[in-house]
């Protein structure tokens, strides 16, 4: 069975779907495996070492995708403006297409692809169940947004994060304030923890203290009477009032802070605005602000994709994709997580789709022809 990996097309991302590392697991798997000239240049593997661990590197992107059964990918399949033509016009009718298809938040991606009969399974909505969490492809992306955000602060901040005892005074760690402790924001707090600043997380999750106690930081906690936690450990969208609460804690432990890291989400709504001007207005300038929510619209007021917004000093970062910052160990997780899910998708080298299994069902987006992915179609249908 050919299973084929392109050269992703979009400008900002440097990961690929297949590490030389990984092909043999592959070819075990009973795939013929068949990869784009260059495709792991950007995170530095050359076409040699897949070569080597036995795929084919193909040069001509049409005899790539020519009778593939399985193609894998990172990001949604887009228009080359180069070729002038879209990517989903080279996948084989009733193939099977594998990537963060971001269908919830571009569903006509779901609806391309359903007219083109691929069937397609997306990493973003993998379920978070324990089975599914070598698959979780979210997750792993997030611990390497949440580390590197840490870093770019450190980078931008004009203090030393750790506690330094010298001939010329005793300087004392940073202060480093982390909002929303999922994946993302508890790697976020063990790396700040570990540049050794002083480091406070918050969620409104009560069940989060235990974590952000076990990396050595100090949990904030806001008393909400309402319940902040939905199925599957994932936080709820809370009341104005709560909001509010919120809001105020907030305030003062951003003031307070010489970096602060916001990752806060819930899951299929629109990041919450936590930190607002009058927020950032309190910090001493100098301090400095990493939105990791900023493509979902951001948890900071001030945010802006893809910009540094200096504002009376304090520089607030709205960088987006950070795990294609981090290539080589992105690409490698991701990997992993895309091997994982075939272990489900194929069996003993021939597709073997079990629609009753929640895994398979949470995450197919399209086939035979149709968008089968529940809240994909709803959106489809609203519009
Ligand atoms: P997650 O669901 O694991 O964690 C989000 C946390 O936010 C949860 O613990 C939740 O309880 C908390 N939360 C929700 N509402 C809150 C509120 N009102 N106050 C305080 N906490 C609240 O998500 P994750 O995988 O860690 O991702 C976090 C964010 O980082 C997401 O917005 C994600 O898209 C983003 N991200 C950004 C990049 C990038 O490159 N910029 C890369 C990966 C992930």
């Amino acid at each position: 069975m050919k299973i084929v990996i392109p050269r992703e097309i979009a400008p900002d991302e440097r990961r690929v779907a297949l590490v030389p590392a990984l092909t043999d697991r592959l070819i075990k798997m009973g795939f013929e495996v068949h990869l784009e000239a260059g495709a792991g240049e950007k995170a530095f593997f050359p076409d040699a070492a897949y070569q080597d661990a036995g795929a084919q590197i193909v040069s001509s992107v049409e005899d790539l995708y020519r009778d593939a059964k399985i193609v894998l990918k990172v990001r949604p399949p887009m228009l080359n403006k180069e070729r002038n033509s879209h990517e989903i016009d080279l996948i084989p009718k009733s193939a099977v297409l594998i990537g963060f298809l971001e269908t919830l938040r571009v569903p006509e991606t779901a609806e391309l692809l359903a007219k083109r009969g691929v069937t397609s399974f997306s990493m973003d909505t993998i379920p978070r169940i324990s089975r599914a969490q070598s698959m979780d492809a979210l997750s792993s992306q997030a611990s390497a947004a949440g580390y590197k955000a840490v870093l770019i602060a450190a980078e931008v901040a004009h203090k030393f994060f750790p506690m330094l005892t010298t001939a010329a005074g005793t300087i004392p760690p940073a202060k480093v304030f982390v909002i929303g402790a999922g994946v993302a924001g508890l790697q976020a707090i063990a790396t700040a923890h570990r540049l050794g600043a002083t480091v406070e997380g918050f969620d409104i999750r009560p069940a989060a203290k235990g974590e952000v106690e076990s990396l050595g930081a100090k949990f904030v906690q806001v008393e909400l009477e309402e319940e902040t936690e939905a199925e599957g450990g994932y936080a709820k969208e809370v009341t104005a009032e709560a909001e509010r609460k919120e809001q105020e804690v907030i305030h003062q432990h951003v003031a307070a802070a010489d970096v602060v890291i916001t990752t806060a989400q819930v899951p299929g709504a629109k990041a919450p605005v936590l930190v607002n001007r009058g927020m950032v207005e309190a910090m001493k300038p100098g301090s400095v602000i990493v939105d990791l929510a900023v493509e979902q619209g951001g948890n900071c007021e001030l945010s802006e994709p893809g910009v540094n917004v200096e504002h009376n000093g304090v520089t607030v970062i709205g960088r987006v994709n950070l795990p294609s910052a981090l290539s080589v160990h992105s690409s490698q997780m991701y990997c992993r997580n895309l091997l994982a899910l075939l272990g489900l998708l194929v069996k003993e080298g021939e597709l073997n789709l079990n629609f009753e299994d929640e895994i398979v069902k949470g995450c197919c987006i399209t086939h035979d022809g149709a968008v089968v992915h529940e809240r994909t179609a709803e959106l489809i249908n609203k519009k």
